[in-house]
């Protein structure tokens, strides 16, 4: 199990979430990436190795956006590769995860019967798909959340923005610790204070299944 570094804030993210990757490393890592909103999309950058390829591709290809996710990878379902590292994402949503998904066979031949298409080998990306099944039934974002989480077995902490929404943050634990952090009209979400540090040391951490809604300045 890896990182998850979550921001949600009115300034620039990407340099924000691979400083608390970076505070992350220590835990060993395969692979990096990044998704921010940016216009009316989501964007990722992602790279197998050492964050420092990461920071090379951000270089190349800077990533602006106020809200985003982080995450280094250790992999558990499919190889080390930059097609396989977080965030996994659809046009809907982009996801970080830590963790296994024990019932994503089920769930991933599910979804393929119903024509979605996945880019990865992970027990991750079926996370990303189920949410975008259920936001194409029209569920808002927190709907979707609670309808997918009710449908996944195994250990997790997840991470997960919403195209459209960038005033939004989702975070969800069962099995796998996860923090919310409170700056001053920013919040946070860690997989490891450590990640956090940084940027504020108002922490509490997630209840055991719950998962939480951030907005600018509060948690609910
Ligand atoms: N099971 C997921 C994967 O293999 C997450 C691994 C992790 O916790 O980094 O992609």
């Amino acid at each position: 199990m890896c990182g998850i570094v979550g921001i949600l804030a009115e300034r620039p993210v990407a340099g924000l979430l691979v400083d608390g990757l970076q505070r992350l490393e220590y835990r060993g890592y395969d692979s990096a990436g990044l998704a921010t909103l940016v216009g009316d999309g989501i964007e990722r950058r992602r790279a197998e190795g050492k964050l420092a390829n990461l920071v090379e591709r951000l270089v190349k290809e800077p990533l602006s956006g106020t809200v985003g996710i982080g995450h280094t990878r250790w992999a558990t379902h499919g190889r080390p590769s930059e097609d396989n590292a977080h965030p996994h994402a659809t046009e809907l949503v982009a996801v970080v995860h830590n963790g296994i998904i024990e019932n994503y066979r089920v769930l991933r031949m599910e979804l393929e019967a119903k024509q979605y298409r996945f880019a990865s080998e992970t027990d991750t990306e079926t996370i990303a798909q189920l949410l975008t099944d259920f936001l194409k039934q029209g569920m808002t974002p927190q709907q979707a959340t609670a309808a997918t989480l009710a449908r996944l077995e195994g250990a997790f902490a997840l991470g997960i923005l919403f195209k459209g929404h960038n005033k939004l943050l989702i975070g969800a634990r069962r099995g796998s610790p996860l923090a919310i952090g409170y700056g001053d009209g920013e919040m946070y979400l860690g997989s490891d204070a450590l990640a956090l540090a940084p940027l504020t040391n108002r922490i509490t951490y997630l209840e055991e299944g719950d998962w939480a809604e951030l907005h600018p300045g509060k948690a609910i």
